[in-house]
């Protein structure tokens, strides 16, 4: 039975269904069946110094309000100069004749930024492993204190990486935004993860990494405690789910163990990424924890998504514009073939 499946899923236009953020891809095999082997347009990486005078994340450089960088030597991390949230803002309400239709609230929120290394030049992909554990920790010890903050119930750390990203600054950094609310991307994993749990009595995520651990089919790399794959209901062309192998709900549940497991994996599947055009390549990550509201949130499976928008060169990159805006999204390339390729190349290293 699975291998006419796998003949449906790699020959004939088909929706596959993501019961993680309930929500369906169309996926289109007949338009590209080997989309890689076209026109490679191999782009110079970018020599960038180890400092950048010029750059307000390098240590001691001044930033846009004027403050100093100190000398630091690992991470560092501050709050947002331009934050897009505020601590301090009034808890209002607004639903206009309670009919349900012009309805707002005000969102609590701290937005900070948080330095990978005071090198300017390094990516995770290029750091040593000892640096993205430093790295690991400080999200763990962020996570800790922002989800003990009042008013505030989560906790998103991601990176943009790249210009094509909006990344406006190449130093290695991320964003670390605790938000009071849970925002909309995690919220709809929570009630499907919820709702699997009182189905099935197991976790999604658990019983799913278990599927594709079976089948190898879409893993790209793993180790002892974590797992890297394209998701079968992957979106955009190289979109990698890394999932812990423990049921854990949050970075301050890892283990001293789970550090080193969860940085070595990072580096692999950024350092395959730049393998597969040969550029740095561009891509939005994130980790997904558990609400911090005081429930235990069991049902809750730690796990980041990487989402690249790179298609078939430097060059060409996906649009989610069209159908994918009105409709449904929709990929060419299966998630079947993305894994192999990204699983090649993570093993030719
Ligand atoms: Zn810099
Ligand atoms: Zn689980
Ligand atoms: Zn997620």
């Amino acid at each position: 039975m699975d291998n006419q499946l796998d003949s449906v899923l790699r020959e004939s236009p088909h929706r596959r269904f993501n019961p993680l953020g309930n929500e369906w891809v169309l996926v289109s095999p007949h338009r590209t069946q080997r989309p890689w082997q076209g026109a490679v347009e191999a782009v110079p990486p970018a020599q960038r110094p180890k400092y950048d005078p010029s750059c307000y994340l390098c240590p001691g450089n001044q930033r846009a309000n004027g403050e100093l960088n100190p000398q630091y030597h690992s991470t560092f991390v501050f709050e947002n100069d331009f934050a897009a949230l505020k601590k301090n803002v009034p808890a209002v309400r607004l639903d206009v004749e309670n009919r349900g239709l012009l309805v707002a609230e005000t969102e609590p929120g701290i937005c900070r930024v948080m330095c990978f290394s005071p090198r300017h030049d390094l990516t995770l992909a290029s750091m040593a492993a000892p640096e993205i554990e430093e790295v690991v920790r400080e999200w763990s010890s962020q996570t800790k204190e922002l989800s003990a903050v009042e008013g505030i119930h989560h906790v998103q750390i991601f990176e943009n990486r790249g210009e094509m990203m909006g990344a406006s600054n190449p130093h290695p950094h991320c964003q670390i935004w605790a938000t009071g609310t849970v925002p909309q991307a995690p919220a709809r994993e929570l009630t499907a993860q919820k709702d699997y749990r009182q189905k099935h009595n197991s976790c999604l995520l658990c019983d799913y990494v278990a599927l594709e651990d079976d089948r190898k089919l879409r893993v790209v790399c793993s180790n002892d405690s974590f797992v890297a794959l394209v998701p079968f209901w992957a979106v955009w062309p190289f979109e990698v789910l890394v999932c812990s192998r423990r049921h854990l709900g949050s970075f301050t549940a890892m283990n001293a163990n789970e550090v080193p497991q969860l940085s070595a994996i990072l580096k692999q599947i950024t350092a395959t990424y730049d393998r597969v055009f040969d550029v740095p390549f561009p891509y939005s990550m994130g980790f997904h924890q558990h609400p911090f509201d005081g429930a235990a949130h069991d049902e809750w499976h730690f796990h980041a998504h990487f989402y690249p928008p790179l298609l078939r060169s430097a060059t060409v990159r996906k649009f989610m514009v069209g159908f994918e805006m009105l409709g449904t999204p929709q990929r060419d390339i299966t998630p079947e073939l993305a894994a192999e390729k990204l699983r090649s190349l993570a093993e030719s290293k």
